[in-house]
């Protein structure tokens, strides 16, 4: 199959519109990651996701919505504080866990009495809802298991010749994928770290819970509160270790290393100077987003540096932090160096 890659104006959008109401898949720039998408209401449209992707079955979707009121079409209840969180932060970067209504097919929610809902901020992806006039089922436009896209090309790169269009919207913003919250039970839970950060979250609705997911390594065989936690992701060709420590002990660590051959850094701003292995940064020390913007794109460049181990300096787990520790101790299949033990 021939993948279109077209910018957006009034005939893309429309043909994106068309293809997807015909039961065919379409990836959408969104401000987190790239999407790919399918009506979110027909479910042998969505199992093209799963195919194109090669995501197991049993991971289940997030679905996109352009207006409030589709919340409605989708849930079987719109908790209370799920209905405060979106007041407050949608059209943005976070995905809410509801009960699902019964129009949903189970391709979306994996079988689960559950869906994921988001209200994406990006003036594009609305429009190409909108043009669609249904909800779109979408996880991230990536093979499964490698960094999520936030380019054009990083789409095109994993899935030309599968999908028969791609969106061009230029670079999402945030750069990781949006904040996953159940607002099921008493106690809300976050599932994903994301754009959206655990202290806007609480400074709306209190307390809430982190899922010992989120920081930690699962069990393949553990019942999990969400599918996706159990699998490998974001993973680059080469080997990921991430270096836990403050200072200058990070670059003296590489320098000093026995062999440096095909070794590499994903570090600061502040360290690129003083390393003497090829390395690509991820912004400032303490510049939150600009490093969760950079992250899967800087992965994607050390895939093209033909390294076999990459020496990542460990993020620190505040604000949107907590989102780019959490792809990269992914990334890494949680290995850590901890300079200040030693
Ligand atoms: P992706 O679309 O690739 O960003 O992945 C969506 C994430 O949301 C995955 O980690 C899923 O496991 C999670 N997810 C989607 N629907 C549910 C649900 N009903 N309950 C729990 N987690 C979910
Ligand atoms: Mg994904």
């Amino acid at each position: 199959m021939e993948t279109l890659v077209l910018k957006p104006d009034e005939n893309s959008i429309a043909l994106a519109g068309n293809l997807l109401r015909n039961g065919e898949v379409v990836a959408i720039p969104t401000e987190t990651v790239y999407g790919l998408a399918a009506n979110a209401f027909d479910g042998k449209a969505v199992a093209k996701i799963f195919q194109a992707k090669g995501r197991p079955m049993d991971n289940p979707l997030i679905v996109h919505i352009s207006d409030i009121s589709q919340v409605y079409d989708l849930v079987c209840e719109f908790p209370e504080k799920a209905q405060k969180l979106a007041r407050q932060f949608w059209a943005g970067a976070i995905t809410m866990i509801m009960p699902c209504s019964d129009k949903i097919p189970e391709e979306v929610t994996a079988g689960l009495d559950t869906v994921a809902i988001r209200f994406p901020s990006h003036e594009i992806a609305r429009k190409i809802i909108d043009s669609a006039g249904v909800p779109l089922a979408a996880p991230s436009a990536n093979l499964s298991g490698s960094p999520s896209p936030t380019s054009a090309v990083h789409v095109y790169n994993d899935l030309h010749g599968k999908i028969p269009l791609i969106i061009d919207g230029g670079e999402s913003t945030v750069g990781v994928e949006s904040t996953v919250l159940s607002v099921v039970g008493d106690v809300p839970t976050l599932l994903r770290p994301g754009g959206i950060t655990v202290e806007q979250i609480e400074s709306v609705i209190g307390k809430i819970r982190i899922d010992k997911g989120v920081l930690n390594q699962i069990d393949n065989n553990a019942v999990v509160s969400s599918p996706g936690m159990k699998y490998k992701h974001y993973s680059p060709k080469a080997n990921i270790i991430i270096v836990k420590c403050d200072g200058d002990e990070y670059t003296d660590y590489i320098n000093t290393l026995p062999e440096k051959k095909n070794i590499g850094a994903l570090c600061y701003d502040e360290d690129r100077d003083k390393l003497t292995v090829p390395c690509v940064s991820l912004g400032e020390k303490d510049d939150f987003q600009t490093q969760a913007h950079h992250l899967f794109d800087a992965l994607r460049q050390l895939d093209l540096m033909n390294l076999h181990t990459v020496y990542a300096r460990c993020p620190k787990k505040e604000g949107v932090g907590l989102a780019v520790y959490n792809r990269l101790i992914r990334s890494a299949g949680f290995e850590v160096i901890d300079l200040e033990k030693s």
